[in-house]
């Protein structure tokens, strides 16, 4: 499914659950790290509420024993993604979620005034699902149509030492490969729009939007082609 950001930088058709926790960036900076991140609650255990809970200033201590060191926490995050692949957002990308922490990437610290936060629920000794790497690239791909994203890093990697997240059973390789994969046939914002007005002026007419093209077709859609000639059946009886 095709992701797209509103002016407000809230993904069109996604659940948003507004978290207080979130202030304004500061002027002139622009976003351009990507921040992964892993969470669970209680820790290990998936689909719960306890995550909204958290990100909502609604968890109760007295629900969970781990609850007790982190209810009072002001913490947040753009995005979630659902063991079953499931988006919410909780702060529009206009806005500076709290998430990173103290933290520095490419030595620049506070990473949260440049970058998008996105928590995967997981945990340090389970796999990620399928549904939940699909939804991250086609979230990638949204936001790098809006935002100048120059990087994208895990919470251990601007946190290390404090932080573990998303943890070993992240595969970064498989992510990056999704997200270079589909980028050759997705261009920026500003990329698309010169070279619609170049195509233009070479053609000297107007050539049609490629933003119908750029998602990549998946393998299982030609699948239904050979199927047709199975119409040949009715000679085989
Ligand atoms: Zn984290």
């Amino acid at each position: 499914m095709k992701l797209r950001l509103s002016e407000e930088g809230l993904v069109e058709g996604v659940r948003y659950v507004p978290s207080p926790n979130c202030d304004g960036r500061p002027a002139g900076c622009s976003i351009e790290l990507l921040l992964i991140h892993a969470i669970s609650l209680p820790p290990g255990e998936f689909g719960g509420p306890g995550i909204e809970a958290l990100f909502t200033n609604q968890l109760d201590p007295a629900t969970h024993p781990s609850y007790a060191t982190i209810a009072g926490l002001r913490v947040s995050v753009h995005f979630l993604i659902r063991r079953d692949g499931g988006l919410v957002q909780f702060v529009p990308c206009t806005k500076r979620a709290w998430h990173a922490g103290e933290s520095s990437w490419r030595g620049r610290s506070r990473c949260n005034d440049f970058s998008i936060g996105i928590e995967l629920e997981g945990a340090d000794h389970v796999p990620f699902e399928d549904a939940q790497y699909e939804r991250l690239a086609a979230l990638t791909h949204a936001l790098r149509a809006c935002y100048p994203i120059a990087g994208i890093a895990g919470h251990s990697d601007v946190a290390p030492g404090r932080k573990t997240d998303p943890g070993p059973y992240f595969d970064w390789a498989r992510y990056r490969a999704m997200v270079d994969i589909s980028r050759q046939g997705t261009k920026t914002a500003e990329e698309r729009r010169s070279r619609t007005t170049k195509d233009m002026k070479v053609t000297g007419r107007k050539v049609p939007p490629i933003t119908g093209r750029r998602l990549p077709v998946m393998a299982s859609r030609t699948a239904t082609a050979p199927r047709r000639r199975g119409t040949a059946k009715r000679s085989k009886k």
